[in-house]
């Protein structure tokens, strides 16, 4: 008998027993409940007040025309706030927690350890000059419109008067920076200069600001503009002769990886598995291309080294794509497919009264990406959940054709599957119906991508697209870059993969063209951890999954696993594991 059940069985047996024990229990639990609910809140408050740039990302304006200067004072606060909120939580008894409020006590703490860990280990206010960049939120300010135009000028104007302190202060934190993060802080620091120079006139001229208004707040804006330039010059002139390595090195790494991540695995064990993970892929990849070879290319010689095999039949098999200008509709037409062939399956219930938004990707969002869901703020209660889907109108034809063969026939059903259904979309759905405003802003980005990734594979493996091998092989593919996102990204921060090391795996052995290679170089020297949550997520979801099957037997569900899984909202995976083994004061 498995784990979960047999505790269930136990609980009805002593019911009659433990009445009265059990009564106190339940009073215990909902008065801890209480405590912590109102907790919460003023913890968010506190966040809040600490870090106002974060509040206005998040939709919370209270703290628009706070800029925090980046010194000592700064870090002292946050320290102090991280220190004291650790104690209070300690205040707490776990066990008397609900399940959704022990996800919360977990994230928190996760978050608070994490900031302690960055001041004192991590120094990235250091070493990383892009951290200094104000254009930002300002933007934000201009373009969203949450609050009366001359409102969010006055916040501005307050917010922009702490600008010159600002950079003065990042000039004294950095300390022999990185080379790559030098460049991109340079970079990025011109590019928003757009939003003082053009974007705020602009702004000024649409105001009911009197002209002394006006004028006060374009000076203070050529000041910061000033401070901009002189930070950019100043990264210019930095000696640079023996500048810090771009990769974090293991114990750096590691520690990185549980606090972003936060994971049962550590990235070592990752790391090994993403590459028997690939090998595995590449066995299955080569099969498929075996026997497909004479259906596309039978004219040609097999190439005798397998992987090239593979390659010139991804190339082949990828020529099948939609039109350019039929691109939405394909994608919109594909949506109820996917949700009969869930439903025929029985794989998990959808929530017929949220049926999936499809729109146009909005003008400011335009050539970014294919296809993307966009869900409202933790601030934005009336806001609708959207499935964005790129259009490819004024596109060159070649970028088209390219853009198209990539997201091929087979492609743009996998993406689907992951954005919508039963991926983001979907996960996003379950996770509302315990709706947690500490979820909202510190949910687990690898259960996130990590569903949405497993669910590709959970539909092929039922059956979607009825086993056609072509979909089959391009799963794979798509798959593999996930899985050697996670190889490079460990590799290059941990073992000094070289460039030349990164193509090869990135092209030959994940099939990318040379400028996503390039891209994909250029994306791990300047962050890391980041690009392995998909595989990360993906890997433990599924094991889990296994362990289950393996336990439970003929007794397995699917579908009620699916639906236990997602009823935790975005919590890290092992949480819920451990919640839905009933074991999670074990995991700690
Ligand atoms: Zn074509
Ligand atoms: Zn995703």
């Amino acid at each position: 008998m498995y784990k979960y059940f047999f505790t269930l069985f136990i609980g009805i047996g002593l019911l009659a027993a433990c009445q009265s024990e059990k009564g106190q229990d339940e009073q215990a639990k909902a008065s801890q409940d209480t405590t912590f609910n109102t907790y919460k809140e003023a913890f968010v408050e506190e966040l809040w007040a600490t870090y106002p740039t974060w509040a206005s990302y998040e939709g919370f304006h209270k703290y628009d025309s706070v800029l925090r200067v980046p010194d000592e004072a700064t870090k002292k606060k946050e320290i102090a706030f991280s220190e004291k909120h650790l104690k209070q939580l300690a205040e707490f008894d776990i066990k008397q927690l609900s399940d959704n409020n022990q996800t919360d006590f977990y994230l928190i703490e996760n978050q608070l350890k994490k900031t302690l860990w960055q001041l004192n280990d991590y120094k990235a206010y250091q070493w990383n000059p892009s951290n200094y960049n104000v254009s930002g939120t300002f933007a934000v300010m201009l373009i969203n419109d949450y609050d009366a135009l001359e409102t969010r000028l006055e916040n501005f104007h307050k917010r922009l008067q702490q600008v010159p302190a600002y950079y003065a202060a990042a000039k004294e934190n950095i300390q022999n920076p990185t080379e790559i993060h030098t460049q991109l802080a340079i970079e990025q620091n011109l590019g928003g200069l757009s939003v003082f120079e053009i974007d705020l006139p602009d702004a000024l001229a649409k105001s009911n600001l009197s002209e002394a208004q006006k004028e006060a707040l374009q000076e203070d804006a050529e000041a910061a503009v000033a401070a901009i330039n002189d930070y950019v010059a100043w990264l210019k002139a930095l000696p640079m002769e023996n500048p810090r390595s771009f990769r974090l090195g293991e114990a750096l790494y590691e520690a990185k990886f549980n606090y972003n991540i936060q994971s049962g695995y550590s990235a070592e064990e990752i790391y090994q598995k993403a590459q028997a993970h690939k090998k595995a892929v590449h066995q299955k990849m080569i099969t498929i291309a075996d026997t497909l070879w004479g259906k596309y290319l039978p004219e040609q010689a097999k190439p005798k080294e397998p992987l090239a095999m593979v390659r010139q039949l991804i190339d082949k098999i990828s020529l099948k794509h939609v039109a350019p200008d039929s691109f939405q509709l394909a994608i919109e037409a594909q949506i109820p497919e996917l949700e009969k062939f869930i439903k025929e399956k029985d794989l998990l219930t959808l929530d017929p009264t949220k049926p999936l938004e499809v729109r146009r990707e909005p003008d400011y969002m335009a050539g970014v990406a294919g296809a993307s869901i966009s869900a409202p703020g933790p601030y934005d209660k009336e806001g609708n959940t959207y499935y964005n889907v790129g259009s490819l109108a004024g596109w060159s034809p070649e970028r088209a054709e390219s853009y198209l063969r990539e997201y091929n026939h087979y492609i743009l059903q996998i993406l689907n599957i992951h954005e919508a259904i039963p991926g983001h979309y979907t996960q996003l759905v379950y996770s509302n119906q315990s709706p947690s405003i500490i979820k909202a802003i510190l949910g687990n980005g690898a259960m996130i991508e990590g569903w949405a990734v497993y669910t590709e594979l959970m539909m092929l493996e039922n059956g979607y697209g009825n086993n056609e091998p072509e979909l089959w092989l391009m799963y794979y593919k798509w798959n593999l870059r996930s899985t050697c996102n996670t190889i490079l990204d460990y590799a290059v921060h941990t073992q000094e993969m070289t460039k030349e090391e990164a193509l090869d795996l990135l092209m030959n052995e994940a099939f990318q063209q040379k400028a996503e290679a390039e891209g994909k170089w250029r994306r791990v020297r300047l962050t890391s951890v980041q690009l392995t949550s998909y595989f990360t997520g993906y890997q433990e979801i599924y094991d889990f999954r296994e362990e289950m099957k393996d336990q439970q037997g003929d007794d397995f569900n699917l579908k009620a696993f699916h639906e236990q899984f997602l009823g935790y909202g975005s919590a890290p995976v092992k949480y819920i594991k451990a919640m839905m083994t009933s074991a999670l004061t074990e995991v700690e």
